[in-house]
């Protein structure tokens, strides 16, 4: 199965059992001042899990598309893009863990046709102090799933994943963790205020047992080791508790919240543990192979780079976001720069992204026709981007290289940023790449820059007051 069939098969199974397909929201929340952009496809349906009624009822069901820029730095690795989408299906206040887990299971091991011994799960260990108790439940429930397709299902308690690098799971199949398996707005069960609902959360990787694993990542591999040998394909959140003053207490409607990386489960379907060679990224790779003359096994990281930040930039475009130098816009510009600038590594030095951009647009327009709609102007806006940078990318560079004896401040990544449209971590990023001190006080000298720049456009714009 290809990704745009396992999309669709998992539609598909969960309208089969009830569930309402909603559309993907926008990559842009509305009306929410604290994030710039949807990623989970939890994100959107929080006031629902919160209390609300939804109007497509009490089972939903989607496909998320996501943007985290936070994981711009993981982008390289086999399993990371800033872009991707996330299977997502929702019980508000309906079943509970043993239908949610045997759905989970059934799409895994069923329908994409994975392997059951190549699976691994880990659960919630407990956390006394504040009587929350250990699931059990959900690893009975597994256990029951793997036992019956003839896989033992022993389990490990490891608690934080420092310890769990230091004591092995012997290969366990079900490991217990702490806070990584408790899902709550803050993050662990004491900084919740009263009132707040969280839940234990069950995660399902992926072995891939030709991947060694890499003691730089802690001596022993374990399920949420980072090595890449196990993968995180999907996790089921298990809302059931509001905290109290004194501890916690049951919920009194419960919600499950399923998500599922698409990439990834379509990689483990293909049995490959990189992402990039699925059906969603591999013509793009392909493009940038014909477009450069190299190879992906030689360019890896550029070629993984522009491929993923090219598909952002295209869904942000889609939903409305322009290039600009604030917010959803500035993080747009900031991709596409980044992805320009790889691009001259690989020696592509003309215009390249209407030959790469339809490529993009054309993986998603069957799946996503408000794409496919707008395919033309988001290949035009983009396009226009590039050759803007492109005309100053060389002098920019030129002028890095002159900082070359004495370093960069904060001030000339100030003249970089205003005069030639360089993304600061850009090159702060280029800089050390090329081997070039940054000042180590650049962030501060740069923003007193921004602020001072901030207050003379200001003062320019503003009516004088006498
Ligand atoms: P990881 O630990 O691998 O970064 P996560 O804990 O951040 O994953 P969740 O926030 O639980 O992941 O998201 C649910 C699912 O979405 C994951 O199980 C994974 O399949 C997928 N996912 C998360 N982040 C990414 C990413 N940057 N690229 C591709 N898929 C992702
Ligand atoms: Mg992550």
């Amino acid at each position: 199965m290809d990704a745009d069939e396992i999309r669709s098969a998992f539609l598909d199974h969960l309208a089969g059992r009830g569930h309402a397909v909603i559309p993907r929201a926008s990559l842009v929340p509305d009306d929410d001042p604290t994030t710039l952009f949807t990623g989970s496809g939890m994100q959107p349906l929080l006031p629902y899990l919160l209390g609300d009624d939804h109007p497509a009822g009490r089972r939903l069901v989607d496909s998320q598309t996501c943007l985290r820029v936070q994981d711009i730095e993981e982008v390289g690795d086999n399993r990371h893009t800033t872009f991707f989408e996330m299977l997502g299906s929702w019980s508000l206040g309906d079943y509970f863990k043993p239908e949610q887990l045997r759905q989970f299971w059934d799409f895994l091991t069923g329908t994409v046709g994975l392997d059951p011994a190549r699976l691994y799960v880990s659960c919630f260990i407990g956390e006394e102090a504040h009587g929350i108790p250990k699931d059990d439940e959900s690893a009975a429930l597994w256990r029951e799933l793997f036992t019956a397709a003839g896989v033992p299902a022993d389990q490990v308690e490891l608690g934080t994943e420092e310890h769990a690098a230091r004591v092995g799971t012997g290969g366990a199949r079900i490991a217990f963790y702490g806070n990584k398996n408790w899902w709550c707005r803050e993050g662990s069960p004491e900084r919740m205020p009263v009132g707040e609902p969280g839940g234990p959360d069950t995660e399902v990787f992926y072995l891939f047992p030709h991947v060694e694993h890499d003691p730089t990542y802690g001596e022993h591999c374990h399920q949420n080791c980072d090595c890449g040998r196990f993968i995180e394909l999907g996790n089921s959140v298990f809302m059931k508790y509001r905290r109290t003053e004194s501890g916690f207490e049951p919920l009194p409607r419960r919600n499950v919240d399923y998500g599922g990386g698409l990439e990834r489960i379509a990689a483990a379907a293909l049995d490959t543990s990189d992402v990039f060679r699925i059906s969603l990224l591999w013509p793009i790779i392909e493009r940038l192979q014909e477009l450069s003359g190299r190879t992906y096994e030689d360019e890896t990281l550029a070629m993984r780079v522009i491929a993923d930040h090219l598909r952002g930039p295209t869904f942000l475009a889609v939903d409305g976001v322009r290039p600009s130098n604030k917010a959803q816009g500035y993080v747009l510009r900031r991709l596409v720069r980044r992805a320009v600038r790889f691009a001259v590594d690989l020696g592509i030095e003309d215009n390249f992204f209407p030959h790469v951009i339809p490529t993009i647009a054309g993986i998603y327009a069957g799946a996503y026709p408000e794409v496919a709609a707008a395919a033309d102007a988001v290949a035009d806006l983009l396009a226009r981007e590039e050759q803007v940078f492109r005309r100053t990318l060389r002098r920019g560079l030129e002028r890095l290289e002159g900082h070359r004896d004495t370093g960069v401040t904060g001030a000339d990544l100030f003249v970089l940023y205003d005069t030639y449209g360089f993304p600061v971590e850009l090159s702060t990023e280029v800089a050390r790449a090329e081997g070039i001190v940054v000042s180590r006080t650049w962030r501060e000298e740069f923003d007193e820059h921004m602020a001072a720049q901030r207050a003379r456009s200001r003062g320019v714009s503003a009516p004088r007051s006498r």
